[in-house]
């Protein structure tokens, strides 16, 4: 079975939120991958006699210290077909620890997981890539239902055609990742996600990003600063990018959920080792997610993500 996350947007009032690794391993795929949290965490369990199977040969120590993927992907049938066996109402991020697309998973691997998803009609499953090419491929195979958001991760302007595949997909619930967003630095007004439109993708030219997201059917939008153990490595969050992301969202008619600044933003503004009133440092203040001290036009936007509303496995089976 999954574990209770941490991720902010995965709360929500009774419902229980829960990351599901079915699949172990990955390997980068575009720049928003540069300093990859899973692969610490998949190292550390790799050598963890209890859970170590499960993440066998996914990372590999590299000379200089540092660690990588291996590109081997692991997948634990078991773990996927035990969300059939709980009749609670859950909301899972499938796959925190590696991505449902992966060129090293089988097509019928991927197929399966939706094939449960859609028998598990209780229960909230939301998906998230980076490699929307394989997506959109395989989206006439995969069997689509309900209970499944499927998003697409956005760094920066370059990897807006994402969005376009998903909305190409037959998903019925789409969302768009933007985080970690990457703002080019220096920053300046003509780098801005602002002044990138109107843009062309694939022969189409969006005025704005309200038109992307309106074409592809997007109804949550998610903007984020990259976070980082190490103070240093996390990259530049520019607030008027978050703030255009979070006003075409609006206009699309999508939900914005703003979620934190990134590490940068709180070392910059001297928020990073904020404490509670009991003296206790706050966790989100090291992301930039302490929304009281945002500026005072982005606390308008909330850090929730509201789940589906679902049949309830009892109510339907008594
Ligand atoms: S797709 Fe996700 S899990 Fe895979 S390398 Fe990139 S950030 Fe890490």
């Amino acid at each position: 079975m999954g574990k209770k996350t941490s991720i902010a947007w995965m709360r929500d009032g009774d419902v229980q939120g829960g990351s599901l690794n079915t699949i172990i391993g990955c390997s980068p795929a575009s720049p928003g991958c540069a300093n990859c949290y899973a692969i610490g965490e998949c190292w550390r369990k790799q050598h963890n006699t209890r859970v170590g199977k499960d993440f066998e040969g996914t990372v590999k120590g590299l000379p200089d210290g540092n660690r990588a993927w291996t590109g081997r992907v692991n997948f634990n049938r078991e773990r996927l077909n035990s969300v059939l066996e709980d009749r609670s109402r859950r909301c899972w991020f499938a796959n925190s620890l590696s991505d449902l697309f992966h060129k090293n998973l089988e097509e019928e691997v991927i197929l399966e997981h939706f094939s449960v998803f859609a028998r598990a009609y209780w229960q909230e499953f939301r998906c998230l890539t980076k490699r929307a090419d394989r997506l959109l491929r395989l989206s006439p195979k995969i069997k689509w239902s309900a209970n499944v958001q499927m998003g697409v991760s956005v760094e920066d302007i370059e990897r807006m055609f994402r969005i376009v595949a998903l909305g190409k997909t037959g998903a019925v619930h789409k969302f768009v990742s933007f985080e970690p967003w990457l703002s080019p630095w220096p920053f300046t007004a003509e780098r801005s996600v602002r002044r990138a439109f109107p843009m062309q993708i694939d022969g189409i030219e969006y005025r704005a990003l309200r038109d992307l997201l309106k074409e592809a059917g997007v109804e949550c939008c998610i903007v984020g600063g990259e976070s980082g153990r190490d103070k240093h490595s996390p990259r530049h969050f520019h607030l008027d990018d978050a703030a255009y992301i979070m006003e075409e969202t609006k206009a699309a008619g999508a939900h914005p959920c703003l979620k934190q600044f990134g590490t940068r933003w709180a070392i910059a503004t001297n928020t990073y080792g904020m404490r509670d009133s009991d003296g206790k440092p706050v966790k989100s203040a090291r992301k930039g997610g302490v929304k009281t001290s945002w500026p005072a036009h982005l606390q308008t936007y909330s850090q929730e993500w509201p789940f589906l509303k679902l049949l309830d496995y009892k109510a339907v089976n008594g």
